[in-house]
């Protein structure tokens, strides 16, 4: 490796057997702005002790799996973490110690996750979205601004695809678009919310904000937000077609984040949106 490519941020990825961990480890190791310094599993998985590259059925990149986190964060300017709730939350208080900037894609965290992400915050930057990708977050302000100009003569209806091995649900992204619907309406996504009509469910709600998931096959990710009125519909939509529009802004978050002040950032704060 030359001198100018050790000069680059060093960027760790978590969950790196996952889906996005494999991704996000393709993208960083063809970037010229980020070098890769490391990969973490937990104890255990079989990948831990096996060169990240060959247990991706590639060449080897010189960089061992390990479950030793706080080690690997240690040595990183950035930590990229799209793995689970309990997991991001136990890698937060690490990075933070390490002083790295944490890059948060996972889903699905309570609010007690949120509050221990937001003790971390004070001490380390936390980059956290639901959705990394420029488009939906696009998606999101213009949702927000139709929002805005329609009343609720116009039922807002938000509805997601995803695979079928996803965990979660409503997805990150369908409460993104939430946030940013009732943000639009003024009023709090919680009061409005309806999530899981089954079985005789009354008529409904004036200005409610409905959420539909679908669960199957290979789908990536599909957000449609649906404003229905009487005699006309508008719906605004997002379609993911590969994973590594996610890799892509969760990288350029990575590279954001360095320098800034310790706090909680966003997508948009990195997008300038
Ligand atoms: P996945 O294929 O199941 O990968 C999750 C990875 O995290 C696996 O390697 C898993 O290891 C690891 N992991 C889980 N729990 C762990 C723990 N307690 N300690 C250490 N590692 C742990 O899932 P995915 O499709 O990549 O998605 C991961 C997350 O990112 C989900 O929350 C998903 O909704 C989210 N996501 C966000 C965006 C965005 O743009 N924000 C985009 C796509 C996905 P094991 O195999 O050993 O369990």
């Amino acid at each position: 490796m030359s001198d100018s490519a050790q000069d680059l941020p060093g960027i760790v990825v978590t969950g790196a057997s996952g889906r996005m961990g494999q991704m996000l480890i393709e993208t960083i190791a063809a970037s010229d702005k980020a070098r890769l310094v490391g990969a973490v599993e937990r104890s255990g998985h079989a990948w831990v002790g096996q060169d990240i590259g060959a247990a991706m059925g590639g060449a080897d990149m010189g960089i061992v799996v390990t479950d030793d986190a706080l080690e690997a964060f240690a040595k990183a300017q950035a930590v990229i973490d799209f793995t689970a709730p309990a997991a991001t939350v136990e890698f937060a208080a690490l990075a933070a110690q390490a002083r790295a900037v944490h890059v948060i894609g996972t889903t699905g965290m309570s609010a007690e996750d949120l509050a221990a992400l937001g003790r971390a915050a004070h001490h380390a930057v936390i980059v956290r979205a639901g959705n990394m990708s420029l488009g939906v977050n696009l998606l999101t302000q213009l949702t927000k601004k139709v929002a805005a100009a329609l009343d609720d003569d116009y039922d807002i209806e938000i509805i997601e695809s995803h695979h079928n091995r996803k965990v979660d649900a409503p997805s990150g992204t369908a409460l993104m678009l939430g946030e940013a619907a009732a943000e639009g309406r003024g009023v709090s996504l919680e009061a409005v919310s309806d999530r899981g009509r089954d079985g005789i469910t009354g008529a409904r709600k004036r200005g409610d904000i409905g959420f539909v998931a679908v669960r199957g096959g290979d789908i990536i990710g599909e957000h449609d937000v649906l404003f229905a009125g009487t005699g006309e519909r508008i719906t605004l939509r997002h379609v993911a077609s590969d994973r590594s529009v996610f890799a892509r802004g969760a990288l350029k978050a990575a590279l954001w984040g360095q320098g800034k002040k310790p706090g909680e950032y966003d997508m948009l704060d990195v997008l300038g949106l």
